[in-house]
């Protein structure tokens, strides 16, 4: 069962708060690398697997190198990205570029690396062509449009989304690209956000696998790595179950095994590009109750806004909240926990059953490890929070300062406004 637990205690908030005041983004090392650790056992049958952290979710050099430590690569899609995993050493087939929509100049950069490029649609190999040359090995992105649907019914609709190539164009593209000079194909495809059944990948491998299997039929391509992106899933409320991996390793090795060994691909390796199974529960973010108003409703104001946190306000996305020190009082109290933005979706929680608060309380939003802080945004001049990384050994490491009104106002040139 999944229990929301706060990584640190009220008194050690309350000690790193003098040091870093609220509100913070806090990660948990260990959990981080016991995690990835699992993930990496559960697909060991695959001598090639490799994960790929989609640094989108968690662009933080310092989490890349823990990553890095447990044996991950990094997913990439844009040039800083593939910036930061060059600065942690990362370099190669340890980097996937994931291209959609990239601009001329990002494609450059991947080749330089020497990253797995993933290419999203049949017009972008001309345009990788002209940019820089194709490398000898591509991975191509599969859109099966319809909808797509796992035992439990319809999951979601690529039918209406912008990615990838489909079928007929992977079967051409490929043909092109091996006219071009490739010798080794990836095949890629993310179709479903947030799963939170074991049934996403085994179900997402069969289609691949399948595929892998028409391509090799039809162009005589060499299939070498089959990547299941991104897209397992964690329970964000408590008391709903969390995926489990090792089942999930376990139902991808059985469709491997009855797909791909049989066509002669066994030596294929899998590959994937989790961001928030890697992180997301493994992050939380610190804020201090500064208001209360009464009048429709119940209202605390926090010292974090939508900046910090995007979900809530952008997809009315439940995070958990405990208030620190209280964890054992009845939630008999029913708020709206709100940000300071002038902007009315700015709700971390709605009618939420929570004890008493005071003013001063801190307060724990929990699983923000992903897809929090990175989707953090400047909206009403509100500047981006601190990071830190709470460590194996019980410190606690600044590794994002928090920005100041400098860095807000960086990219102007004020010399022009104040001419005499
Ligand atoms: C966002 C993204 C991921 C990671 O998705 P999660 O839902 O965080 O696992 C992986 N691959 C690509 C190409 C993505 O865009």
């Amino acid at each position: 069962m999944n229990e929301k637990m706060p990584m640190i205690t009220k008194a050690q908030a309350e000690e790193i708060a003098g040091t870093y005041p609220t509100p913070f983004h806090i990660y948990d090392e260990r959990a981080i690398r016991e995690n990835a650790r699992r993930l990496k056992k559960a697909f060991s049958w695959n001598k090639g697997y490799k994960e790929y952290f989609a640094v989108k979710a968690t662009p933080n050099p310092f989490i890349l190198q823990i990553l890095k430590e447990e044996g991950c690569g990094t997913d990439c899609s844009s040039l800083t990205e593939l910036m930061m995993s060059e600065a942690v050493g990362l370099r190669g087939t340890d980097i996937m570029f994931s291209s959609n929509d990239t601009p001329a100049g990002e494609f450059t950069k991947a080749r330089e690396l020497g990253a797995y490029i993933n290419l999203d649609d049949f017009t972008h190999i001309d345009f990788l062509e002209q940019e820089c040359g194709v490398p000898e090995t591509v991975c191509c992105r599969y859109n099966p449009g319809g909808v797509y649907e796992v035992s439990n019914g319809i999951m979601d609709n690529p039918g209406d989304a912008k990615y990838g190539f489909t079928k007929e164009q992977l079967i051409e593209g490929c043909q092109k690209l091996m006219k071009l000079g490739v010798k080794n194909f990836g095949l890629h495809s993310f179709l479903v956000s947030n799963t939170v059944t074991n049934d996403y990948y085994p179900a997402l491998a069969r289609t691949l696998f399948s595929l892998a299997v028409e391509l090799k039929e039809k162009t005589g391509a060499n299939i070498a790595f089959i990547n299941l992106s991104g897209g397992v899933g964690v329970p964000y409320r408590p008391g709903q179950p969390a995926n489990d991996i090792e089942v999930i390793g376990e139902g991808v090795r059985r469709a491997f095994e009855e797909i791909m060994i049989p066509a002669g691909l066994g030596d294929a390796a899998i590959f994937t590009e989790l961001g928030r199974f890697m992180l997301a529960p493994y992050g939380q973010l610190v804020t201090r109750a500064i208001h209360e108003k009464h009048i429709y409703k119940e209202y605390i104001g926090v010292d974090a806004c939508a900046v910090n946190l995007m979900r809530p306000a952008m997809y009315g996305a439940y995070h958990h909240i405990t208030v620190l020190g209280k964890e054992n009082r009845p939630c008999d109290h029913k708020y709206d926990i709100v940000g300071s933005l002038c902007e009315n979706n700015d709700k971390f929680a709605i009618d939420r059953m929570l004890p008493e608060i005071e003013m001063g309380d801190l307060l724990v939003i929990h699983d923000t490890g992903a897809h929090g802080f990175a989707m953090g945004y400047n909206y009403n001049g509100k500047l981006r929070s601190a990071e830190l990384l709470l460590c194996e050994d019980g410190s606690v490491r600044l590794i994002r300062r928090a920005e100041t009104p400098q860095d807000y106002f960086a990219t102007f040139d004020f010399s022009g406004l104040f001419r005499g």
